[in-house]
């Protein structure tokens, strides 16, 4: 309330509340009464309380998403793909092609994510392009591939859906599905997933804030999926010596704020190869809970995202970082034998 808001003001505010179904308990103090109002916020915002007389200001001190809120849920969960643990006690790392392009080269890749320490393998079948004009996946003959490829290495499936109308045929193939950072937002594709009965990995959208990242996450719960990973990808600023630039923080703020692990992708947010294994080390410092890094054989023939690809001395290097810095975070690796209490 205002500094000289009168008893009647006051009073006036806790009956339009009371009216509509909410509770108003007024604290009093030296030079401002502070009315907290407990109640459904969607009836509230429609009671035009700013216009009342005596009121300074009208904000919302509660989280706008609850499912994902660690207020109601103080333990960090725990999501498992195809057995691979993703959560607070492990590091995951996940690898393999942005794209599948042929059953061999993404066996070679598995195979080299997999040399690494990789125990979950992704890949795209639908590519969200920028341009229309670059290749835009294999579709469901990409996910007979990687389907191929799971069986001859035992690693689970991540893949990409991009449209609401494909998620069952997806789900049908992936261990997790993934909702690639131009889709964030996409409202009818997230509530699809959250119907779909598998592991969610959404990306934060480039240009969006974490309460929208987690408004997201927000929809694929509220149709009952929980098992919903985060992955900060980088976010478009200013600087362009970068693909997007990391949000390292990121990491650190949605672990406070939502119950949900947090993974980082080195590859999408640099965009350069030399940038990938210090990113990776970063993600790992800041405490996230795994990565996600494209590999291949040959990146210099990739159909996508070449110049971001690990293959030799950068691929080894990663490994190296996977196998020595998580522990030093009191994590272990994750794979589907990793028991977490
Ligand atoms: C990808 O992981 O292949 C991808 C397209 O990522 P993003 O949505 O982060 O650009
Ligand atoms: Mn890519």
């Amino acid at each position: 309330m205002q500094p000289g808001a009168s008893a009647e003001d006051v009073d006036g505010v806790v009956a339009r509340v009371a009216a509509a179904g909410g509770e108003a308990f007024v604290s009093r103090g030296v030079s401002r009464t502070i009315i907290g109002l407990v109640g459904d916020v969607e009836t509230f915002s429609g009671l035009n309380l700013r216009a009342m007389p005596g009121v300074a200001d009208v904000m919302r001190v509660s989280a706008p998403y609850k499912l994902v809120s660690r207020l109601n849920h103080p333990q960090m969960s725990t999501v498992y793909v195809g057995g691979v643990p993703i959560g607070p006690d492990t590091f995951t790392l996940i690898a393999g092609p942005c794209a599948v392009e042929t059953a061999q080269q993404t066996l070679e890749a598995a195979e080299m994510a997999q040399s690494a320490g990789a125990t979950l393998l992704r890949g795209g079948a639908y590519k969200p392009r920028t341009s229309p004009y670059a290749f835009q996946g294999l579709g469901e003959d990409g996910l007979k591939i990687l389907a191929d490829v799971r069986e001859a290495t035992g690693l689970p499936i991540v893949t990409e859906v991009v449209d609401a109308h494909d998620v069952d045929l997806v789900a049908s193939y992936a261990d997790m599905l993934q909702v690639g950072t131009r889709n964030m937002a996409n409202f009818s594709l997230l509530q699809a997933v959250g119907q779909c009965g598998k592991p969610v990995m959404l990306k934060r959208g480039m240009q969006a804030t974490i309460e929208e990242w987690l408004m997201a996450a927000e929809y694929i719960a509220q149709r009952g999926n929980l098992d919903i990973v985060l992955c900060e990808r980088g976010i478009r600023t200013f600087e362009t010596a970068t693909r997007n630039t990391l949000d390292v923080s990121a990491v650190p703020v949605a672990h406070d704020l939502a119950h949900l692990p947090v993974i980082v992708d080195p590859s999408h947010s640099g965009g350069r190869r030399d940038l990938v294994v210090p990113l990776s080390r970063a993600a790992i410092a800041v405490g996230a809970d795994g990565i996600i890094v494209d590999v291949h054989p040959h990146p210099e023939q990739a159909l996508c995202d070449g110049p971001q690809a690990l293959v030799d001395d950068d691929l080894r290097a990663l490994a190296a970082a996977v196998r020595q810095l998580p522990p030093l975070m009191g994590r272990r690796p994750a794979d589907a034998a990793t028991t977490v209490s």
